[in-house]
């Protein structure tokens, strides 16, 4: 494995010092940085974030693609989400589940029903299964141990599981039933926005559970938000540092989308130009990420959610949560569906690949 990641990087320097004759003198910087450290630095992610010239900004996208194709390939993994239950104990001001928020209508997925769907997403092609949902204690520790357990063993597929804020223990016992990924986002790293905006999570058990899921061979999701109320370039800088610095090998960040019947209802949604901005730098300071297109990215403009499959990212998760439910799961105003077929006809448009398995599988379906 050694050999091939370093065999990749070796292919990579070459393609790299290739196209330094095409770039600009900045750019040139950054691909020598990145080519003798195999990261970037605070600065230079800062520098990529302020980018304002469009030809520049272009270019910075090219070599974070290089970057992503050669070491990562040009598959695009596809993850099925199910969202299993739009139930949540906590107040983020974000978010439209919130527990204050009397407008919408809660669900919860029987557990026979989450296997059910997992099952057909499997047989669909999707080799990740994600478990995800608001903070919902009314699903048990041994519920979910179990549920992970079947769904990892009985249909031989990944389980990653998005849950928020379990006991370390609880953890401990889903890695052990079969879940290999987690995410826990971090949201913003700058302390006094996170508190101003989470009035019942606690900053320093967030960063202690994600080391702790690390600690435990947890392939670790992390992520921020971009666009948040108060929110600088330098603090966007400091979440990709901060990810690269504790190990974080998925890496979710999606533009802050406004919804209604929130707090922060009246600001303005985070931009789509700066996230593509923020992948490109993450690709280049955490290059073997895996890194999603992310859905909130899509629900701003469909156009870059695919567009940054050419800036960084290699992954997308397409939703599996049957539409009874997904209409509900109102985390930000007007999410849409990301659906597996679609998606995988406009990646093989693109000129990009999706997992042979996957491919197959939709084939025979399609057939
Ligand atoms: S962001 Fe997560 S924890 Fe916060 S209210 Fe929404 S679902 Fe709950």
């Amino acid at each position: 494995m050694v050999i091939i990641i370093s065999k990749r990087f070796e292919k990579l320097t070459k393609r790299l010092v290739d196209i330094k004759t095409e770039m600009p003198e900045e750019i040139n910087k950054i691909i020598d940085y990145f080519i003798k450290n195999k990261t970037l630095d605070y600065e230079k992610i800062l520098w990529i974030l302020s980018l304002k010239d469009e030809v520049i900004k272009e270019k910075i996208f090219k070599v974070a693609d290089i970057v992503n194709k050669i070491l990562n390939t040009d598959i695009v993994t596809l993850k099925g989400v199910i969202e299993f239950s739009n139930y949540c104990k906590k107040s983020c001001y974000y978010c439209g589940i919130r527990v204050q928020n009397e407008e919408i209508n809660r669900y919860r997925i029987p557990i026979n029903e989450i296997f059910q769907i997992a099952k057909n997403g499997v047989e669909m092609g999707l080799t990740t299964i994600i478990l995800q949902s608001g903070e919902d204690d009314n699903y048990s520790d041994d519920e979910l141990e179990a549920l992970i357990y079947k769904i990892h063993h009985e249909l031989k597929t990944a389980v990653s599981i998005s849950i928020g804020e379990r006991s370390k223990k609880a953890y401990e016992r889903f890695r052990k039933a079969g879940a290999s990924k987690v995410l826990l986002k971090h949201e913003i790293i700058n302390r006094k926005i996170f508190e101003s905006i989470h009035p019942d999570k606690d900053y320093d058990l967030r960063i202690k559970l994600l080391d702790h899921l690390v600690d435990l061979g947890y392939i670790t999701g992390s992520g921020n938000i971009i666009g948040l109320p108060g929110q600088t370039l330098e603090d966007i800088a400091k979440d990709i540092i901060f990810m690269k610095e504790h190990n974080i090998k998925m890496i979710g960040m999606g533009p802050f989308i406004s919804t209604h019947n929130t707090p922060l209802e009246n600001y303005k949604n985070g931009s789509a130009e700066l996230t593509l901005k923020a992948y490109a730098a993450t690709r280049l300071a955490i290059p073997y990420a895996q890194m999603p297109a992310t859905t909130a990215l899509g629900t701003i403009d469909r156009k870059y959610q695919f567009k940054a499959l050419n800036c960084g990212c290699n992954v997308i998760m397409v939703n599996l949560t049957p539409d009874k439910y997904r209409e509900n799961y109102n985390i930000y105003d007007e999410k849409i569906k990301v659906d597996l077929i679609e998606t995988a006809k406009e990646i093989i448009n693109m000129g990009l690949s999706i997992p042979p398995y996957t491919l197959r599988n939709l084939f025979i379906k399609e057939a």
